[in-house]
């Protein structure tokens, strides 16, 4: 089996930033994701807060971040990692993928999140068909078509502002009377007059081959309104992935995120976690400010082991 100081599972913006710092400390490191490098942060139509960009999407930072990562670290993509088991050698952690089986000295998860579902009837069956968790994926479709998007946070904010920017006919539909997203982006709702719908949520999703309408219920009154539509996009927030966590005995909070501390550390030693599996700021630039500390908290612990 081949083996590593550092193994990190995850190749999203925290995973990629912990590659390059585990790199530059001349450890031997491997950076394994069950997808492409950058997970859902690819679906990212566009940042204005990433430090050192006025403006750029995802995919564009994402593919910058993997040429500098694999400068520094070894890179699978589409390798999953199936089980991490513990054990009392030196090399303590056995990682088998759907692939290979590897042996490290230590272990940092980046395992990220991925879409929370509304649970609606019908939503599973649309699929593709007109419903959709990503507005750059799907975006480009429903130019000059009526489509609602669903959720009252950032995400759902900048989404619906992308999709109206793509010349789409975009209604808001959050389930309270005001949003969670940041003011900023609250005023360019405003500004593009993209219409809102407060107070409502998604009863049903219907059509015949595609999606033709929603069935919207006033949270306050309780009516249903039939309202006709081409697509419907749900950005409603993140479930975290936490089943190898939970193998290793990781502890989570409430919210099953991975509860750190300032070194990224868990409770469980040689095991530091990083980015949206956590608990904090769901950020950018917070997973890769955690990428950079968890890899020279490993770095600092296999020195000193
Ligand atoms: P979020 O902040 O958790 O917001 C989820 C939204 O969906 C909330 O408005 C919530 O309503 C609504 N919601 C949740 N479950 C629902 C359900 N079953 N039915 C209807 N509505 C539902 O998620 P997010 O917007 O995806 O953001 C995730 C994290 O990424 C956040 O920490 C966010 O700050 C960060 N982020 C930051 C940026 C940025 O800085 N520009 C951009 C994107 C994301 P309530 O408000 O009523 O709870």
């Amino acid at each position: 089996m081949e083996k590593y100081d550092i193994i990190i599972v995850g190749a999203g913006p925290g995973g990629l930033t912990a590659g390059i710092y585990a790199g530059r400390q001349g450890t031997r490191n491997l950076i394994l994701d069950k997808g492409f490098a950058g997970g859902l942060g690819r679906e990212v139509p566009e940042m204005e807060n990433y430090p050192g960009f006025d403006n750029i999407s995802g995919m564009e930072l994402i593919d910058k971040m993997k040429s500098q990562a694999i400068k520094n670290c070894e890179l699978h993509e589409n390798e999953n990692v199936l089980e991490i088991i513990k054990t009392d050698d030196e090399y303590r952690f056995t990682i088998k993928t759907d692939k290979n089986s590897y042996l490290s000295k230590t272990i940092i998860l980046a395992t990220g999140s991925s879409h929370r579902q509304l649970n609606a009837k019908g939503e599973e069956e649309f699929k593709g068909k007109g419903v959709s968790y990503c507005a750059t994926c799907d975006g480009f479709f429903f130019q000059g078509r009526d489509i609602i998007m669903v959720g009252g946070g950032n995400s759902a904010l900048q989404e619906a502002l992308y999709l109206d920017n793509l010349g789409a006919n975009v209604t808001l539909v959050h389930r309270r009377d005001e949003f969670r997203a940041q003011k900023h982006l609250q005023n360019q709702i405003k500004e593009e007059g993209i219409n809102v719908i407060y107070n409502a949520v998604v009863e049903e999703i219907k059509g015949d081959m595609l999606v033709e309408s929603v069935v919207l219920k006033d949270t306050q009154t309780g009516v249903l309104t039939d309202l006709p539509i081409n697509g419907i996009f749900i950005s409603i927030g993140y479930i975290p992935h936490t089943e190898l966590a939970k193998q290793l005995g990781v502890n989570l909070d409430e919210s099953d995120h991975i509860i750190i501390d300032k070194e990224q550390k868990t409770n469980i030693d040689y095991v530091y976690a990083i980015g949206d599996v956590c608990v904090g700021l769901k950020q950018w630039v917070v997973a890769c400010g955690e990428g950079a500390v968890a890899a020279t908290s490993a770095y600092h612990d296999l020195k000193n082991s």
